[in-house]
């Protein structure tokens, strides 16, 4: 494809995914406004951020460190994007991650929270930051257990270069709905108690291509779509 028809094509992405939101949202007797977007760019080219750019979109989600790097510089002039790191979180890349991202969406190690808020003070920055939580058997994912969320926030409320939004999670994929249902419920009441106790605490990070409106009848209020807006990856 040419490249302005790659434009042409998330433009078009943009506008369905926008719709799906607001036809989830009407569902939930919510407000599609409500829900935030995070177009998740990992893998693609600056000029696709540039293309969604073009259409309104201005949060863009990374997973790779390195890319973030690349991406942020390339794109520079556009002052006002604002990017979410949502990948694993390695304690040597921290500096950068500070550096160039306005959120960072997988933070589930005190050491990991305690190195950014110490580059963001250099910095003379605030960092928002949503506690990555793992509501799925598997054992293999990052993300801290929903009984340690509380002790968790309260101790990266000690940080005064971070933010807690709130919370963040990588469902696996499910094939049985009413349990996808019960474990969103369980999030997203764990993320009302907290709301209710902290008042920077507003997001919860749910949803991405397969199951976007699933989390947003369970109370998501920012999902992250990739495919949906950027088309497949190789990855
Ligand atoms: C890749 C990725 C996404 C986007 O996934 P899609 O299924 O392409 O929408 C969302 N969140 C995280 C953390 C990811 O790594």
């Amino acid at each position: 494809m040419s490249e302005n028809n790659v434009n042409i094509t998330i433009a078009n992405r943009l506008a369905t995914a926008h719709d799906k939101i607001s036809d989830a949202a009407k569902k939930a007797d919510r407000h599609g406004e409500q829900i935030s977007l995070v177009a998740v760019s990992k893998t693609k080219p600056s000029t696709d951020i540039e293309a969604a750019y073009e259409s309104g979109q201005r949060t863009f989600g990374e997973n790779y460190v390195q890319e973030l790097t690349e991406k942020a510089q390339q794109l520079s002039s556009l002052s006002d994007l604002c990017w979410h790191f949502i990948g694993p979180v390695q304690s040597n890349k921290t500096a950068l991650i500070a550096k160039y991202a306005n959120w960072v969406d997988s933070v589930d190690r005190i050491k990991i929270a305690r190195r950014l808020n110490s580059h963001c003070e250099e910095l003379n920055k605030r960092l928002n930051v949503l506690i990555q939580v793992n509501i799925s058997d598997s054992n293999t994912k990052s993300g801290i257990p929903l009984k340690d969320v509380e002790s968790f926030a309260k101790e990266i409320q000690q940080f005064k270069n971070l933010t807690v939004r709130g919370l963040m999670a990588i469902p696996d994929e499910y094939h049985d709905k009413e349990k996808q249902k019960a474990e969103f419920e369980q999030l997203n009441t764990c993320f009302l108690a907290l709301k209710h106790q902290y008042q920077s605490v507003d997001t919860l990070s749910l949803g991405m291509t397969n199951d976007m409106e699933a989390a947003i009848l369970s109370g998501s209020t920012m999902i992250r779509l990739g495919t949906a807006i950027f088309g497949p990856r190789t990855d």
